[in-house]
């Protein structure tokens, strides 16, 4: 199968979460099972730091806006593991200080960004290569599927090309005002409910939910939670109308990249047989931290994240005064919303000793934290998928989540103790507080607590399942519209 990925991220060259993971890791798999993959992301200023003059493949692709015409160039961004990497360069769009805003919004012509984006790969495929499906990645690669099935409708060589859309997180639709029908050159009969329009606004999202021939989520759980009011975002009724074309696929971990017995970026190696070196990463992680003095029988939570109240930041904000009692100390590390990043960061200032925080992305610190810690906090209000928690299994970190969407279907607590990590439900943040408290109390019973990390470390969550799904699917739409 000949299959195009697009996509407004992919690790490592661009990254803010889980959704550059995915696309750098499924494409290896499909590659590893003959299948020929290409992936296309934008030509940001990021990118374009680590691969500073790839070589051009085509000098100019045509984009129509109604303004006037604009050009992208598409680069050759190599071809590692077997995946071909293409970059969309346009510099007014993707020369930017960061992928899609400022501290104080979003872009404010994010659609004409990745509404380009899309249309180039579209344009590019023409030249390069038609796929025999298109697997397009949340709102800023899912008008690929609206401008194939209205711009390029009459197109001889799209007609049996299916499209996929996976949403990685429902939360973010890209919804722009009307007008950004005229901008991006779409007939105004497209502007109904049935269609690109949500509550008066053009919706990116519901445009590719609605003309994709199917669309797959990251976790079993989520694909459910969709078609409900309380996580389906308002776009709960068109993912319900769509069921039959709706899928759940797990998200895979990269274990090249997330493994304690290989990991590069840690302190010791280990393995669930030879544990030692996980004491060694712990000590780092404290030093890392500027933890001093702390004693073998305090846990060590750690929590990798964007700071978003979708992960649960109020719950954490919210016992925080009752967290600081317990044994333990809490190492965070992430960035985001600029409310959580002055929370934490004078919460950490109060409790020096219990509380640190490092606002920042670095992924050599979510390694350390992977392996040097004991637990790993993951309170979500919604978790499409959520990949932090399987690799904390992986490190022997139990994780502590509540249970949604893809924490949900990967955490297990049993109230004998044998699951694999702590869970509670519901929107309460005493709950999380009692979690912990159970977490911690089976972390005193050191047979109990080295048990349950074994467990975990011994669980495959690698790709090698769920890309034998997506294949499923792809057959599935190339079949329907042969
Ligand atoms: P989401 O995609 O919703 O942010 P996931 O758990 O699916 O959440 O994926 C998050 C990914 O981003 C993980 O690989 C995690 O290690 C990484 N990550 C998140 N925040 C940071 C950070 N501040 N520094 C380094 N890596 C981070």
């Amino acid at each position: 199968m000949d299959i195009v990925f697009a996509a407004s991220e992919c690790a490592p060259w661009a990254k803010t979460g889980g959704l550059a993971d995915v696309v750098s890791g499924l494409p290896r798999e499909l590659a590893k099972l003959g299948h020929k993959v290409r992936v296309f992301i934008p030509y940001y200023r990021q990118v374009a730091k680590a691969v500073p003059d790839p070589p051009v493949v085509l000098k100019s692709v045509t984009i129509p806006f109604s303004y006037y015409n604009r050009f992208a160039r598409i680069v050759d961004g190599g071809n590692a593991h077997g995946v071909q990497m293409y970059f969309v360069d346009s510099p007014e769009m993707f020369d930017r200080e960061s992928f899609y805003g400022t501290p104080s919004g979003d872009y404010p012509d994010n659609a004409e960004r990745f509404g380009l984006f899309s249309r180039a790969v579209i344009e590019a495929t023409k030249v390069l290569g038609i796929p025999d499906v298109f697997h397009v990645h949340d709102w800023q690669a899912a008008m690929v599927s609206v401008y194939l099935r209205s711009t390029y409708y009459f197109d001889p060589v799209f007609r049996h090309v299916p499209a996929v859309l996976t949403i990685h997180n429902g939360g973010y639709q890209g919804t722009f005002p009307p007008r950004t029908m005229e901008t991006l050159l779409l007939p105004w009969d497209m502007f109904t409910m049935d269609k690109l329009e949500h509550y008066d606004k053009v919706n990116f999202l519901k445009g590719g939910v609605i003309y994709s021939d199917a669309i797959t989520t990251v976790s079993r759980k989520y694909a459910e939670e969709l078609q409900t009011p309380e996580y389906g975002n308002g776009l709960e009724g068109i993912f319900r109308r769509r069921n039959g074309d709706l899928f759940g696929i797990l998200n895979g971990a990269d274990y090249t990249e997330w493994n304690p017995a290989i990991d590069p970026y840690i302190a010791a190696h280990y393995t669930a047989d030879k544990l030692a070196g996980k004491k060694e990463c712990r000590r780092d992680l404290l030093h890392a931290f500027g933890f001093n003095g702390v004693s073998d029988e305090t846990a060590v939570i750690g929590v990798v994240s964007r700071f978003a109240t979708q992960k649960g930041f109020d719950f954490i904000v919210e016992i925080m005064d009752r967290l600081v009692q317990q044994d333990m100390v809490l190492a965070m590390l992430g960035n985001g919303e600029e409310y959580y990043e002055r929370q934490l960061t004078e919460i950490a200032a109060r409790h020096p000793a219990k509380v640190r925080v490092q606002v920042k992305f670095d992924n050599v610190v979510a390694h350390k934290i992977e392996a040097g810690s004991d637990m790993f906090l993951m309170p979500s209000r919604y978790e499409p998928g959520g990949l932090n928690q399987i690799y904390s299994l992986k490190y022997g970190t139990v994780p502590i989540v509540r249970a949604t969407g893809g924490l949900d279907d990967t955490i297990d607590e049993q109230p004998d103790g044998s699951g694999n990590g702590f869970k509670f439900r519901g929107y309460d943040a005493s709950l999380l507080m009692t979690a912990i408290e159970r977490a911690l109390g089976t972390f005193r019973n050191k047979k109990e607590w080295t048990a349950m990390m074994k467990r975990g470390m011994a669980q495959d969550f690698s790709w090698s399942k769920s890309v034998r799904e997506y294949v499923r699917v792809y057959e599935r739409v190339i079949q329907n519209r042969s």
